[in-house]
Formats: C-alpha cells, sequence, structure tokens
C-alpha cells in the first residue's frame, strides 16, 4: 500500500521492487500483529474456561462412601457405588448421621468465623501502626524544621554579635 510522497515507481517509470517489498512486508507485519492479538485474545479466553470449569468441579461435593464427586447437591444416591445419601445443607453424609455432621460443621464455620475476625484484627493492627509510623515521621520534620528554622537566625545573630565584639576590640 503505497503511502502519500512513496511510490512504487521510480523517475523512470519502471517498478521500484525495493518499495514495494517494504510496504508489503510492512502490510505483513500488521496483518501478523492482528492475528497475534487474536490468537493471545483466544488463548486467554480458553483458560479462563479451564479455570472456571475445574473451580466448578472443585466445588462438587464427595460422595461420603466411594469419595467420587457427585454431580449436584441433593442427588438422593450416589451415581457411582449407588449408595443412599442425605445432605446437610450443601454436605452431603451417609443417612442417620445428619446429626453428627450438622455438629462437625458449626465447629468449623466458628473456626472460620474466628479466623475471619483474628485477620481483620491484624489488619487493623498493622493500619494503626503505619498511621503511627506514619505521625513519628511528621512530628520528627516538624522537629526538624523548627530546628532548622530557628537555628539559622540564632546562628546569624551569632555571628554579627561577634563581629560586633572583634570590632570592639580593635
Ligand atoms: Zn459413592
Amino acid at each position: 500500500m503505497p503511502i502519500k510522497g512513496d511510490s512504487w515507481f521510480d523517475e523512470d517509470g519502471k517498478l521500484d521492487f525495493e518499495e514495494i517489498q517494504e510496504d508489503t512486508s510492512w502490510a505483513a507485519d500488521m496483518a501478523g500483529v492482528a492475528q497475534r492479538r487474536t490468537t493471545n485474545k483466544l488463548l486467554k479466553q480458553q483458560q479462563k474456561e479451564r479455570e472456571a470449569a475445574r473451580r466448578s468441579y472443585q466445588a462438587l461435593k464427595d460422595c461420603p462412601y466411594c469419595g467420587a464427586k457427585l454431580p449436584k447437591v441433593g442427588v438422593e444416591i450416589c451415581m457411582h457405588c449407588r449408595k443412599e445419601l442425605a445432605w446437610v445443607e450443601r454436605t452431603p453424609c451417609k443417612p442417620g448421621t445428619e446429626g453428627q455432621v450438622r455438629k462437625q460443621l458449626k465447629k468449623s464455620e466458628a473456626i472460620r468465623v474466628q479466623r475471619l475476625r483474628a485477620e481483620k484484627q491484624r489488619e487493623l493492627e498493622r493500619k494503626e501502626k503505619f498511621q503511627e509510623e506514619l505521625a513519628g515521621n511528621v512530628f520528627g520534620w516538624v522537629v526538624a524544621l523548627l530546628i532548622y528554622g530557628l537555628g539559622l537566625p540564632f546562628a546569624l545573630c551569632l555571628t554579627v554579635y561577634a563581629i560586633v565584639w572583634l570590632v570592639q576590640l580593635l
């Protein structure tokens, strides 16, 4: 594709192959860039889909008898070992053990909440410490500025005084 001021013909009206090659290779490069961009987009999308599939597979519950993944919450019989299932909320168990499972679930939920609270507390402490350090730094800077601001005029006064004193001596 010839650009303005860029001709595929030389002064004699003959085809300038060097110019043509330059332009076509540029066009090929652009096409390559577009192609790569499309490919990358596709790859990224595939990766996302695989990730989602993996997550939803992990979210599936295990059969309490054979350990195989159950296709969904609430199924009454394991499709792998054909044994009967009971459910406590979203957790499968053997029929008759619901009370035990419920207790276990409550316990792990309590632990989870406790852990969350501890994490929040730590986060809060980190923030407080940071603010304290920041305040300390600001205080340090103010003190430094004050010393500098007061110290300089004081040093000037001393110098003037010393000069006056020296002049008096002469
Ligand atoms: Zn099973």
